[in-house]
């Protein structure tokens, strides 16, 4: 949706702490638009472990990543927030007025008193094994995350990596494959301990088998995926069926667009002071995994924690001759007026 719109608030990332600062911003009447270049809200939640479990939400006892972004986006429905998702904001300037202006690459100028930077870890990517066509197959036989499990079902599927990602989808994808193979370069392993021995339990039951081994070719055609080279420590080379590949060597995480928004940073985060939460440039705030401070810890509470904080003193630069008055939304009718439960 290309255009220029003028709110309150211009917040750069709709992961789980972008999505909650709506909710804060909007229980002090500021209105808010998000950017994201992903298609879909949740950051890291929705994009790389939409049906992991989470533990440690306050009063969630369990909740998934899609789950957690589902009762986002519901808590800040009474807000009304525009999301301008698949595009990159790429450019933020001040305006003669005070006011900065937040671009994106498809054209759209958000023009507000304040801009919240919830950009997580930047514009991430998947690591490209490199394997030649690999490409070819990509988002058709080859992926990178696992959006939906069903997919994967009655699938000869072949995951490469040693890391959580690997481990964690060679358990969960186990019961509902055809033929489940994971191989990686070394009989080590970089993920939770716990992860690696049910990988093992389950290689020794046959449910899934391991092989200390490097995917070295792709066959196929039109993107179907039909086998895989492996090639063995030994360099051994084998053909193994495969209908999909899930390749799990990490991310490249770029910080991008931002770093040239003149915004200091230290490496690759926005130092912030942890009253406000905002950047050392005036009306630029940072909250989430972007930001950096003394005891910092890149959890989703402590994002919760941030943009309760960073809204309060948004208020102010957005209503600087209105008083603020702090409000619990248990007994404030106002609150629950704009929460539409009264
Ligand atoms: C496998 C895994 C498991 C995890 N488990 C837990 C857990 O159990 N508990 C917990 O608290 N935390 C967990 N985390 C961490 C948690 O996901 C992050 O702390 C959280 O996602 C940070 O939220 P955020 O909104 O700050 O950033 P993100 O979720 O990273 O969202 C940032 C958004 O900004 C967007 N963006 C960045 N730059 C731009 C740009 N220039 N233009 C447009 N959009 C941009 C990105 O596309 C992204 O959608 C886990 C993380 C991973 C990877």
């Amino acid at each position: 949706m290309a255009g220029q719109f003028e709110t309150d608030v211009a917040i750069l990332g709709a992961g789980p702490v972008g999505l909650f600062a709506v909710f804060e911003l909007g229980l002090l009447d500021l209105k808010a638009h998000l950017v994201d270049i992903l298609d879909r809200p949740g950051g890291q939640c929705t994009e790389l472990y939409p049906e992991k479990p989470i533990y440690d939400i306050p009063g969630l006892t369990i909740v998934t990543g899609q789950e957690l972004t589902d009762r986002l986006l519901q808590q800040v429905k009474p807000f009304a927030p525009e999301f301008h998702l698949g595009e990159m904001a790429s450019g933020l300037d001040k305006l003669e007025d005070g006011r900065w202006r937040l671009k994106t690459d498809a054209g759209t100028e958000i023009v507000a008193p304040v801009v919240v930077v919830a950009a997580g870890a930047g514009s991430f990517v998947p690591k490209r094994p490199p394997i030649a066509g690999i490409e070819t197959y990509e988002g058709k036989s080859v992926f990178y995350s696992v959006r939906k499990m069903e997919q994967f079902r009655g699938r000869d599927i072949v995951i490469a990596g040693g890391g959580d990602s690997a481990l964690d989808w060679t358990i969960n994808l186990a019961p509902l494959a055809k033929s489940l193979t994971l191989v990686h370069h070394r009989d080590g392993f970089r993920a939770a301990q716990h992860s690696v021995n049910k990988m093992r339990e389950l290689a020794a039951e046959g449910k899934i088998a391991f092989h200390v081994a490097s995917v070295k070719a792709l066959h196929g055609a039109n993107g179907a995926l039909e086998a895989v080279t492996l090639a063995g420590a030994d360099k051994k080379e084998w053909q193994h069926k495969a209908d999909a590949l899930l390749p799990f060597f990490g991310l490249t995480i770029k910080l991008g667009p931002i770093a040239e928004f003149g915004l200091n940073l230290h490496e690759d985060l926005i130092p912030v002071d942890t009253a406000k939460f905002e950047s050392s440039t005036p009306g630029i705030f940072a909250i989430g995994d972007i930001n950096t401070y003394p005891g910092k810890l890149k959890l989703i509470l402590c994002g919760f924690h941030e943009a309760a904080l960073m809204a309060q003193a948004a208020f102010h630069v957005c209503r600087p001759n209105e008083k603020l008055r702090f409000q619990y939304t248990t007994s404030s009718s106002s609150l629950q007026k704009k929460l539409g439960v009264a």
